[in-house]
């Protein structure tokens, strides 16, 4: 019997199916499962499944007779009808709970993964080289940079510098509410989406199914060809103002000079090696600045990287760290995405492109959404799982280093050095969102006490004695001492509990 060749829904792209290793061969018989139990576990964001399921049928319809495309209740039953007993062959799946399953089968050889820069060994052995001392992001991205041979010149980075985030820390544009870059890649839809939302249509009605967010025109690409199309449209027209506004947020413009390419790199439709050569390539060719490229290039080899492998690095166990014993549910609105339901103009708007798009840049990710749940204390585990099925680009290796450890500190510092939250004077400061708002970033109490200065400070003061042993969060913790109000900010933050703020 010769062997198939087994393609999860996030390994679609031809770096998935291209001989290496003589896997899989060049005419091996490709399989793929849509299995329908993965829709019922969770309830995803409505775009969310559209895209995936969107992606594999076109994928399916590209190969032809080479696949066999089965959609089955579960895996196991789509694997058992599409291959029996047939030995099979699958790159390294992306989440421990498909690799667990691959190796409950008993006939599936897992080879190396794709879609990513550094093999799993080589990355352990940079972390384990590292002894006691901590992982920086910094250290890998210097140390990927030059084993990729990326912005480098003569051993050095070119431009003398690693770095230039100093330059992409600025608030947004004075008075403009649009950054007035052009457009990003938008797909147009076909018979295939149209066949897909017909069939989650039916599916939600016979109640088998059910979602949040709303759905729409889909924008993210569903296939090699878009995805290039959107990587070509962003490096020729959009890269060169990634730089300086990469943490900026502008109420009318969610998406400003931001790539849109995460959902195509996680479904494998890109290769993150060809995203940052055509960046490079554009730098040398002078069509974009060196800081843009850089920012762009270490949001991918760094950070994108960095992720992916401490996710598998830092274990099962990882995904239940709650350090500083946050508990508490998720409240009904936010689970629904009910933006509608709140007043702090930065959430609402935020909660509405998430609830319209299911995608929303990374400062909104950290310091609007995360750093609420983080101020009120919310189950990291239960913020976790509500990135996941709420975005487009979410998926269990990407979720549990952002949100375990960048966004809700709940691993104690391993990810991050300190807890990613604020006052409402960095959002003021970095987006145009408190213009309009019923709250007011400088007041701490009263009607019009901004949620995010409030929840600052009861967040500090709820873990005073851990963060007071942070340098970098020490003189913050001291500043509680100056605050003359407060016990009436704590009672007043206790009043307002679960409320949308
Ligand atoms: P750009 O700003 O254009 O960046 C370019 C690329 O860099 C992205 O496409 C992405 O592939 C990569 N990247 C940058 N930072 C990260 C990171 N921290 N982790 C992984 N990739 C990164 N990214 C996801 O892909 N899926 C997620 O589910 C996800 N959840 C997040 C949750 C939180 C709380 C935070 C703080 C970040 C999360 N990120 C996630 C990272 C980042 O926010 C998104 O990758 C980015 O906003 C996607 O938009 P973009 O493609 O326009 O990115």
């Amino acid at each position: 019997m010769t062997d198939a060749h087994w393609l999860f829904g996030d390994q679609l792209g031809p770096h998935f199916t291209a001989p290496r290793d003589g896997v899989p061969g060049r005419d091996t018989p490709l399989v793929m499962i849509e299995a329908r139990s993965v829709l019922r576990r969770r309830r995803f964001h409505r775009a969310k499944a559209h895209l995936v399921l969107s992606a594999m049928r076109h994928r399916a319809a590209e190969l032809g007779d080479r696949v066999t495309y089965v959609q089955a209740e579960t895996y196991r039953e789509g694997l058992r009808r599409a291959a029996g007993s047939r030995p099979l062959t699958v790159h390294h799946p992306t989440s421990r709970a498909a690799l667990g399953l691959v190796r409950s089968l008993g006939q599936v050889t897992v080879g190396p993964a794709r879609g990513f820069l550094v093999p799993h060994e080589e990355f352990r052995a940079w972390a384990d080289g590292h002894g006691t001392r901590r992982l920086r992001q910094e250290d890998f991205y210097h140390w990927v940079r030059r084993g990729h041979d990326l912005l480098m010149e003569d051993g050095q980075p070119v431009g003398g510098r690693w770095n230039f985030d100093h330059d992409t820390r600025e608030p947004p544009p004075g008075d403009a509410d649009v950054l007035g870059v052009p457009a990003p890649y938008r797909p147009r839809e076909d018979e295939i989406d149209d066949e897909v939302r017909y069939d989650l249509d039916r599916w939600e009605r016979a109640g088998e199914v059910s979602f949040v967010g709303r759905d729409g025109p889909r924008r993210f690409p569903a296939t090699r060809r878009e995805a290039l199309a959107a990587l070509r449209r962003f490096v020729r027209h959009r890269l060169s103002a990634f730089g300086p506004y990469e943490d900026a947020m502008l109420a009318a413009d969610p998406v400003m000079s931001h790539s849109l390419l995460s959902s195509s790199l996680n479904l494998g439709l890109l290769d993150p090696d060809e995203c940052v050569r055509r960046a490079e390539e554009a730098w040398r060719a002078d069509e974009a600045p060196l800081n843009a490229v850089e920012g762009f290039v270490r949001q991918i080899a760094g950070w994108r990287e960095y992720v992916w492998q401490l996710y598998w690095y830092f274990g099962e166990s990882y995904r239940r760290e709650n350090v500083l014993d946050h508990r508490a549910e998720l409240p009904g609105w936010f689970l629904e995405l009910d933006a509608d339901a709140v007043t702090a103009r930065c959430l609402g708007t935020v909660m509405a492109q998430v609830r319209d798009t299911g995608w929303t840049h990374h400062i909104p990710r950290l310091m609007i959404l995360g750093s609420h749940a983080l101020q009120r204390g919310w189950d990291p585990a239960a913020v976790t799982d509500w990135f996941h099925r709420c975005f487009v680009d979410g998926y269990d290796w990407v979720m549990l280093p952002n949100v375990v450890g960048m966004s809700q500190y709940a691993d104690g510092g391993r990810m991050t050095t300190k807890p990613y939250t604020s006052g409402g004077a960095y959002v003021h400061r970095m987006s145009d969102l408190c213009g309009g708002c019923a709250y007011r970033p400088t007041e701490r109490t009263g009607d019009r006490a901004c949620p995010y200065t409030a929840g600052y400070w009861a967040f500090l003061h709820r873990h005073r004695e851990l963060l007071a042993h942070n340098p970098r969060m020490n003189r913050p913790v001291r500043g509680l001492d100056r605050l003359r109000d407060l016990d009436a900010l704590l009672r007043q933050e206790e009043r307002r509990g679960d409320e949308p703020p």
